[in-house]
């Protein structure tokens, strides 16, 4: 049986307002975003500096509105910030931005929540660079399992949702470094939980337990 107000979901990244009751959202905030005077309690909040923001003139501006949003209690986290080698400004100028944040990050003792599209030799140089004492995740991965595997290996945490859910994922991961998301899909958090679970072999309950122990622990304690 379950007790009313139980939480059973967390939604690890999303870019849309409140979530059921029985689920913890975390809602993404690019620099310069309000935090809403208004949300319902079972809403947490990570802020970064998005690739796709980023241009050479809007950098400074950037981050100092990131210094006043990430202040916030609500927020918990760092990001999305990462590498794309597709959209935004490109080279320098994005590592030294995710710098910044991973830095800013280390010194608030906040997770990041990783953004990377092809930029994965960046990620693991500002990873040797940084050395972070908490967890970098990174959200919405779509590769292959042994891109997943050297990942997992340097000790980056995954937050899957329906279209990095596959069979060679879910084995090459540490699934105690494992988030699930809706932000790729247009799914409810619940049914991403039961695509999940078909692909690990686990029951609800597992399922359920095990990101809710992921999530607290993200939060908690350092690697
Ligand atoms: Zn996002």
């Amino acid at each position: 049986m379950r007790l009313p107000g139980e939480i059973r979901y967390i939604d690890f990244h999303t870019h849309s307002k409140g979530g059921a009751d029985d689920t913890i959202a975390v809602r993404n905030l690019m620099a310069g975003d309000e935090i809403p005077d208004d949300f319902p309690a079972n809403t947490l909040f990570s802020a970064g500096i998005h690739p796709w923001q980023l241009t050479i003139e809007n950098e400074a501006q950037l981050k100092t509105e990131l210094l006043l949003t990430a202040s916030h209690p609500h927020v918990v986290m760092m990001g999305e910030a990462g590498f794309d080698r597709l959209r935004g400004a490109q080279g320098e100028v994005q590592y030294g931005v995710f710098l910044f944040q991973a830095s800013l990050a280390a010194e608030m003792g906040k997770p990041v929540v990783i953004h990377c599209v092809r930029g994965w030799d960046e990620l693991r140089r500002a990873r040797r660079e940084v050395k972070p004492g908490r967890p970098w995740v990174i959200h919405g991965f779509r590769g292959s399992g042994s891109l997943a595997a050297s990942l997992a290996e340097e000790g980056f945490w995954f937050s899957l949702g329906a279209k990095g859910l596959t069979q060679e994922v879910i084995e090459s991961v540490y699934h105690e470094k494992l988030l699930l998301e809706t932000d790729d899909s247009g799914l409810e958090i619940a049914e991403v939980y039961r695509l999940f679970e078909a692909a690990a072999g686990y029951d609800e309950q597992r399922a359920e337990s095990l990101v809710r122990n992921n999530f607290n622990s993200l939060l908690n304690f350092s690697l």
